[in-house]
């Protein structure tokens, strides 16, 4: 067998991984990105977008649990979700599990995305036929600015924040999110890894605070993410996402109640972050 190796090409991390390759499924480049499928013998199969690893089969449901059901289920009947990128559907597939869920837009720039995802990740793309999603293939940005609904929670599964990804961390787009949440409602991102990106996790929280008025953060585990330690930022309109309101649903892998209660960080911290120039706890 021939040493095929991946290194990534993490935007902002200061190491590289790199990760074996048995075998090449699919390479192809759309209107947005390059994509390529491969398989490692650890991981399983990845999505490899732009040289940058999305997920694997072996831990994505870490991420698509965490980013979907800690804002769900911090409310007692979410109806109206609209989840920006996240095409591949690993976080649908988490959205539609909440029975009172009645609407669930997607929104990715990208409709290959969702093509390569049901043709080699089918235990991702599993809930994008559910009847509730509407498929919108379009920016983020122009969404949200269009959007005359209302939604109960507005989740950002994009890529990292580079390219056309950065118009979804303006205080514009969350300044629009903020106005097309109800009262209870939530708006959740991706906001990087505190070990290698803090600034990044700060400006993104101070970008927030600036349009909500309540911003928080959390963190889950994700192996195959820069650093790890990987982080999603809130805003909402007052309402505390900390707490669970109702018993989860199932099945999940990773999320309960307990994960979702000990997931935010303690004030301290949380104000040892929000400190000017520091760069680490
Ligand atoms: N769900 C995965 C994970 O575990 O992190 C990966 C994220 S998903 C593949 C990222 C998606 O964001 C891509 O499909 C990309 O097309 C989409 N995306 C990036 N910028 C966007 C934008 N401005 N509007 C809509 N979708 C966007």
């Amino acid at each position: 067998m021939a040493d095929v190796r991946l290194f990534e090409k993490d935007p902002y991390a200061p190491i590289q991984y790199g990760y074996e390759v048995t075998e090449v499924l699919y390479r192809g480049t759309s209107e947005y990105q390059e994509f390529a499928v491969v398989v490692n013998p650890f991981f399983g199969r990845m999505l490899i977008l732009d040289g940058v690893v999305q997920f694997t089969e072996r831990d994505e449901f870490y991420y698509h649990e965490m980013l979907a059901h800690v804002p769900l289920h911090a409310m007692a009947a979410p109806e109206t979700v609209v989840v920006i990128g996240g095409g591949d559907g690993g976080v649908i597939r988490e959205v539609v599990k909440h029975p009172s869920v009645k609407k669930a837009y997607l929104v990715d720039i990208d409709p290959e995305v969702t093509r390569v995802s049901q043709a080699y990740f089918p235990t991702v793309a599993s809930g994008l036929d559910d009847p509730r999603v509407e498929h919108c293939p379009m920016d983020g940005a122009r969404f949200l600015a269009e959007f005359e609904g209302k939604a109960d929670v507005i989740l950002v599964d994009s890529t990292d924040i580079v390219g056309f990804a950065k118009s979804l961390f303006t205080p514009e787009f969350f300044g629009r999110a903020r106005s097309i949440l109800g009262p209870g409602g939530a708006f959740v991102t991706l906001s990087e890894s505190l070990h290698f990106h803090f600034p990044i996790v700060r400006e993104v929280q101070q970008t927030l605070r600036a349009s909500f008025p309540c911003a928080d953060l959390y963190t889950a585990p994700i192996a195959t993410y820069a650093g790890n330690w990987w982080c999603f930022a809130v805003g909402t309109n007052g309402a505390s996402l900390r707490v669970p309101a109702r018993a989860p649903v199932t099945p999940t892998r990773y999320y309960c109640g307990d994960i979702h209660r000990s997931a935010f960080l303690p004030p301290f911290l949380y104000d040892r972050l929000m400190e000017d120039g520091r760069e680490s706890f």
